[in-house]
């Protein structure tokens, strides 16, 4: 490919609203232009790199025994009410009518539909297991659309469902597919941890979140270094911390004027903030009060607390008139001596404290010499781990201090069971004849935000810095002066030897100051740059330079190529 023949429109600046590098980078390298707030349109280079990103993603499934095929992005919405989620998806899904007035969907995943496709037709468990796939436009109407692909409304996804005839057969899947992601992701280059996830809406099983390391990132992220335990800060299970076994004192009530946050209830009596419960009051959608209980020093996950209490979907800070209705009052609750009413979640490392302070239920009053295991009502409780992860906390496989980090989710493995299966009513027989419902799993990687992801990881000063893998061209060939015939010449013979080496090569013959083309190779970030000059010309020796560690190297003309094909294996 020629450059002068090539669409990639840079820019020396970038919009206004772009926060993220990435978001600024592909803008300027001329990858991306947007149509509508997180509709955008990918430009040549952009798609250049996504085709090689999808090609790595199809080897790799095909390598699983997955197959592809392609479903339409327009979803009936009878699909959607049979298996409950119509209802329940909410403003995300982008939802249209027909001419007929008919609903549908622009589908934002596809269990239904893959569902509703095999239903009916696979009625075997020798038909088992089975990998289907596509690589295609997802619609979500994200609250926030934002930092260029990484948070759009239209993008694209590889979606891969699996179906067995058992949860072991499923498990089998579940690896497999872990696997090809992580074979997917270290072939990108990309610098990442399978990180443990919360099941989110979709429910069932396991699941791992794909996630590159950047700072960027919008998942926290608490990891071991020690072991490879990793796991989303929603999700990461903790270890219970006991305290060393006190002499019990008894309670008492003190007052404690306007002590109404723990840091003033700690400074007021002087006590160690791990020496203090703290409250924090929920409502569920049906208007049930949730009470979450933690020591001072921590902070309550919600994703924990709504797990904790059944039948909770939602959680919303509470009224102040809810918690009045158990006794209680804002910045003074504790469990001892509610009124029934309240669904109270205790962590349970708080079970494990002595003489602490707690809330007295009543404004200005707090009690002190709290031991929980004495002083709450074990009936009335429920304890569990409800607490957020901080770097500190011991790791849950070996017990080393976890550190923290963000990062970017580009990509994540779900086990289904037979959520859909059963709701969708997709049945088999099995060895025995019986009818049986599908083992499922499902597995999406965004693509363009695997690409954004690279970027974010990959750049500096002067641009992007691709892998040779997903570049859009390995090597850059550039005459600094194109209106010589004699570099041009020259340059064109090293391309095509280049591309007839199987490398994928683009020859910047514009007409342009050789000071704009460095730029804009630098900009673009090819990881290789072969620079004719007059030099060249003279001496024989071509100029070779790497775009990640900025070396240079000056092979003879009658060996670049080869050398250049060494070079590319490590880049
Ligand atoms: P997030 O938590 O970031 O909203 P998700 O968990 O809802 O994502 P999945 O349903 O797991 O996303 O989708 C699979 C993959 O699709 C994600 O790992 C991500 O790479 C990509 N993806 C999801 N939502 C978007 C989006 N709005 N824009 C771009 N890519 C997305
Ligand atoms: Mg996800």
């Amino acid at each position: 490919m020629k450059a002068s023949e090539l669409y990639a429109p840079t820019l020396r600046e970038s919009p206004a609203e772009a926060e993220l590098l990435s978001h600024k980078l592909m803008f300027r390298a001329g990858l991306i232009r947007k149509a509508a707030g997180g509709m955008y349109s990918y430009l040549p280079l952009a798609w250049r790199t996504m085709k090689k990103i999808m090609q790595i993603i199809r080897e790799e499934m095909d390598a699983k025994g997955g197959q592809e095929l392609m479903m339409p992005i327009t979803q009936p919405a009878e699909i959607w009410k049979e298996s409950g989620r119509w209802a329940v998806y909410g403003d995300e899904m982008m939802r249209l009518k027909d001419r007929h007035g008919r609903e549908f969907c622009l589908g934002p995943t596809h269990e239904e539909m893959i569902t509703t496709l095999i239903r009916g037709e696979v009625r075997s468990h020798k038909q088992l297991p089975l990998m289907l796939y596509q690589i295609q436009n997802k619609y979500r109407d994200e609250i926030r659309p934002r930092f260029g692909l990484m948070r759009s409304r239209e993008f694209v996804m590889k979606d891969l469902y699996s179906f067995d005839k058992d949860r072991d057969g499923m498990n089998i899947s579940y690896e497999k597919m872990y696997d090809a992601y992580s074979r997917i992701f270290s072939r990108c280059g990309l610098k990442f941890r399978a990180v443990e996830a919360d099941n989110g809406a979709i429910g069932g099983g396991h699941s791992h979140e794909f996630t590159v390391l950047a700072p960027s990132g919008e998942s926290s992220i608490a990891y071991c270094e020690n072991c490879d335990y990793a796991a989303s800060d929603e999700k990461a299970e903790l270890k219970i911390i006991t305290a060393e076994a006190e002499e019990l004192k008894p309670i008492e009530k003190v007052s404690t004027p306007n002590a109404h946050t723990i840091e003033l209830v700690k400074n007021f009596l002087g006590v160690p903030i791990e020496k203090t419960i703290k409250a924090v009051a929920f409502q569920d959608d049906d208007g049930r009060l949730i009470l979450a209980f933690v020591r001072g020093d921590h902070e309550v996950n919600e994703i924990k607390v709504l797990n904790a209490v059944e039948g909770a979907l939602h959680l919303h800070m509470a009224e102040e008139s809810a918690i009045n209705a158990v006794g209680s009052c804002a910045g003074f609750m504790s469990p001892i001596g509610l009124k029934s009413g309240a669904i109270i979640v205790v962590d349970a490392t708080v079970m494990e404290m002595y003489n602490a302070v707690a809330g007295a239920n009543e404004v200005d009053a707090h009690f002190i010499n709290v031991t929980p295991k004495r002083d709450f009502d074990a009936e009335k409780i429920i304890v569990a781990d409800i607490r957020m992860v901080q770097a500190g906390d011991p790791c849950p496989h070996c017990g080393a201090k976890l550190k923290m980090t963000r990062g970017i989710e580009v990509g994540q493995v779900f086990t289904l069971g037979n959520k859909y299966s059963k709701s969708l009513n997709a049945t088999f027989l099995d060895e025995n004849g019986k009818e049986t419902f599908f083992e499922m799993g499902c597995y999406g990687i965004g693509v363009g935000r695997t690409m954004a992801a690279a970027i974010e990881q990959n750049n500096d000063k002067d641009g992007i810095i691709w892998t040779r893998a997903i570049s859009p061209f390995e090597v850059v060939v550039v005459p600094v002066n194109a209106k010589d015939p004699a570099q041009l010449d020259y340059a064109e013979k090293i391309y095509d030897e280049l591309k007839n080496s199987g490398v994928d090569t683009l020859l910047d013959d514009r007409k342009e100051r050789a000071g704009v083309k460095f730029k804009d190779c630098d900009l673009i970030g090819y990881p290789l740059r072969v620079t004719v000059s007059p030099k060249t010309l003279d001496s024989g020796l071509v100029e070779i330079k790497v775009r990640r560690s900025g070396e240079i190297f000056n092979f003879g003309r009658a060996d670049c190529v080869e050398k250049i094909v060494e070079l590319l294996k490590n880049l």
